[in-house]
């Protein structure tokens, strides 16, 4: 095989607590993960020279070690000694610094991709423990579905399937900081905190609207004050009759949960005709396994 076309599927957080701040600075969360079909394509080509060639079709992304995808193809040439190159295109479609894990996306695709076109024989297991290194989402990304995270995001359970439904997802022309929203956030004094393992029994019994009705995002105590126009997006999609709407991560991404399809569609042409999102889309959750070409 001497190239792969690969999906580098974006996720939304159904739930997002933290349970507290760690001596070493970083967050204990528990979030419920869940992959959306919307991706990045990322097509590798083996090459006889060493080296990394990256390639994106956005002018402001780092194609060096910079980009996730190129250290994740840099992580397993180094290990296994590769003495080939690779030349990697990257279709970026997923919202950056969006709180929608779209770099750590690209890097699971490409230590996929990697795997089969080396055929360096790694079970999905152990690119899941090298993956950490790249970021706490990697591993999840190479996992997909629906998952809570745990620690600081890497230890993972699989759940049951979401059931299936809309999603409607609008970036609003803000940039968000990831570190200003975990450095903000008073870990000690919320005072409410997502029913996470509430949403996980209503997502076994596939309860869509309970799982959708619980939904609570903890970041979102600093992002809103901060950055009104996200609560006024939420409120839309709920206007719109969205069963649920939060924030993704630490935003400023907000997605809105849908059982109808038609409901759907009109929030997509309202939103899109509106003003306050900047980038909006219309896709549905993906379940594990998916489509059989999904990479
Ligand atoms: P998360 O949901 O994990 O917080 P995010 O959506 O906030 O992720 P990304 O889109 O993954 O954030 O990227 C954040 C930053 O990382 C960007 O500012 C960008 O410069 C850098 N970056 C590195 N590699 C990539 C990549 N492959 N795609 C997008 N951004 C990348």
């Amino acid at each position: 095989m001497k190239e792969i076309r690969m999906k580098a599927l974006a996720k939304i957080n159904l739930g997002l607590d933290v349970v507290k701040k760690r001596e070493d600075g970083y967050h204990e969360v528990r979030m419920i993960m869940q992959t959306v079909k919307l991706y990045d394509q990322i097509d590798i080509h083996k090459m006889d020279k060493p080296g990394i060639r990256l390639k994106t079709n956005l002018q402001y992304l780092p194609v060096d070690e910079n980009n996730l995808a190129y250290r994740a193809a840099r992580l397993l040439i180094e290990e296994f000694g590769i003495p080939k190159g690779v030349s990697i295109r990257l279709r970026k479609v997923i919202p950056i610094a969006a709180g929608m894990a779209g770099g750590s996306s690209d890097a699971a695709a490409v230590l996929v991709g990697l795997n089969r076109i080396f055929q360096l024989g790694l079970t999905k297991q152990e690119l899941m423990e090298r993956s950490v290194k790249l970021g706490a989402d990697v591993p999840y990304c190479i996992l997909r579905g629906t998952a809570l995270a745990e620690g600081i995001g890497e230890k993972l359970t699989r759940l049951p399937a979401m059931p299936k439904c809309h999603v409607l997802i609008a970036k609003p022309g803000i940039h968000v900081s990831t570190k200003m929203v975990y450095t903000n956030l008073r870990a000690d004094e919320l005072v409410s905190h997502p029913d996470i393992d509430g949403q996980i029994a209503a997502i076994r019994e596939r309860d869509l609207r309970r799982a959708a009705e619980l939904m609570g995002n903890v970041l979102e105590t600093v992002t809103i004050p901060a950055y009104p126009v996200i609560g006024k997006i939420k409120e839309k999609m709920m206007a719109y009759g969205a069963l649920g709407a939060m924030m993704s991560g630490s935003g400023p991404t907000v997605f809105g949960l849908f059982e109808d399809e038609e409901k759907a569609r009109y929030a997509y042409e309202k939103m899109r005709r509106g003003s306050l999102a900047k980038q909006v889309y219309l896709t549905r959750i993906m379940n594990h396994g998916g489509d059989a070409n999904d990479r």
